[in-house]
């Protein structure tokens, strides 16, 4: 502590003198860049310890809080954390930190840009792997790349992993997917986001919907921008989706339209954005928000697969009696999808021993990953693991079923 007030002692003297050369002036400002990306790294080394000796729990706060408190923006707090967190599972990159090569950003974009690198591999990275990347992207920030194209460069690494293991193309995978909504100094709001194909495709439906140029009183053309139309479409979701009084959310709000080439079921497309995946397109027909249209080689629709395959509101009612809520991970009934245990492009019925609530994420999870779920002698769902999570694949009960277990257990 005695150290860095010295420290600051010295900082506190320096100026740029009156006679200072040109030279001077940057050789000075090249150290002190130099100092600023020393600081910022020893700041995500303290911002860990404080984190894990609990220094902000003792009074009931986050440390992202607590160093919001002492004088941190919202932003560099939480990137001293997520780098802090980060530097014990890496190799080469704390080193160059802690000398001070690299600015807390560019430090940032690589450790954000190995995590995404690290969720698109099916089977997870060995040590050898995670370090080559590591390598490769210490290489390119040396070379002087931009946090941008750090961010380029690991997005395209993640996809030639996905291809060569086995993974979901990036955009079927959500686990990459972000959405921030961050209030602006001037009082507004900023929203950016990044999403899979379905979640974008439920987004371009809804928008494009509503976002239609409306003639003014007049006759006139409608006087709104495009971004301002997509505005207030997106006001127009918000108020239904508040109004919406219906006992079950599930009923979707969003109508996407999935065109299946009957003798090519593997072609599958979306009316925005194209081609997906048939186990995304799977999951897709599991649940009512979707109208399935086969179509024969002239595209000319064959079925519209509609009755056969949606639950009615009776059997959503039935198997939410029954299972609560999201059988996996708890989450609430009334964000769930119903599951068909058997696809029912594969034969299964629409009846309740063959459905089950699953929430989104853990729906597109389940068909991603290669779980089972099986209706048990009880009569309730089990989930049967892919090899990757429990190589026994031993049935795990319905989260209802598991909290009902512990509770009997501690009677
Ligand atoms: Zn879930
Ligand atoms: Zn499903």
């Amino acid at each position: 502590m005695g150290e860095i007030s010295s420290a600051i002692e010295v900082m506190r003297e320096v100026t740029v003198a009156d006679a200072a050369s040109g030279r001077q002036v940057f050789d000075a400002t090249k150290a002190l860049m130099e100092l600023r990306n020393l600081v910022d790294h020893l700041l995500a080394v303290h911002a860990e310890a404080l984190d894990r000796l609990g220094v902000a729990t003792q009074s009931g706060a986050k440390t992202r809080n607590l160093l919001m408190e002492m004088g941190a923006a919202p932003s560099v707090a939480a990137r001293w954390l997520r780098i802090g967190a980060a530097l014990a599972s890496l190799q080469r990159l704390p080193g160059y930190a802690g000398d001070g090569v690299f600015s807390g950003e560019h430090v940032d974009a690589m450790v954000q840009g190995l995590a995404h690198i690290a969720r698109r591999a099916a089977d997870g990275l060995c040590e050898q792997e995670r370090l080559e990347h590591e390598r490769a992207l210490i290489a390119q920030t040396l070379s002087g790349a931009t946090t941008k194209e750090l961010e380029q460069t690991a997005r395209a690494i993640g996809n030639q992993i996905a291809t060569e293991t086995g993974g979901l193309p990036a955009g079927e995978d959500r686990r990459l997917n972000e959405f921030t909504v961050v209030p602006t100094p001037d009082g507004r709001v900023k929203v950016t986001g990044d999403l899979d194909v379905v979640i974008g495709e439920k987004l371009i439906a809804a928008i494009n919907s509503l976002a239609q140029p409306r003639p003014e009183p007049d006759g006139s053309p409608d006087a709104r921008t495009i971004g301002a139309r997509r505005a207030d479409a997106l006001e127009q979701i918000l108020d239904a989706a508040a109004t919406a009084d219906t006992p079950f959310m599930t009923a979707p709000k969003t109508h996407l339209t999935l065109t299946i080439p009957v003798d090519t079921p593997d072609l599958a497309s979306l009316t925005w954005l194209g081609p997906i995946s048939q186990a995304t397109a799977k999951m897709l027909a599991c649940d009512a928000g979707i109208t399935e249209i086969i179509i024969d080689g002239n595209r000319a629709p064959l079925d519209m697969g509609y009755e056969q395959r949606l639950f009615t509101p009776h059997q959503r009612t039935a198997i939410t009696a029954r299972d609560r809520c999201c059988i996996k991970c708890g989450g609430p009934a009334a964000w769930s999808h119903i599951h068909h245990m058997i696809h029912w492009h594969d034969g299964g019925p629409t009846d309740l021993d063959n459905g089950c609530l699953l929430c989104p994420s853990c729906h597109a999870h389940v068909h991603a990953h290669g779980w089972d779920i099986v209706i048990g002698i009880d009569r309730h769902p089990w989930l049967i693991p892919p090899t990757t999570t429990d190589p026994h694949r031993t049935p795990l009960p319905a989260h209802n079923r598991r909290t009902m277990h512990l509770h009997e257990t501690a009677a």
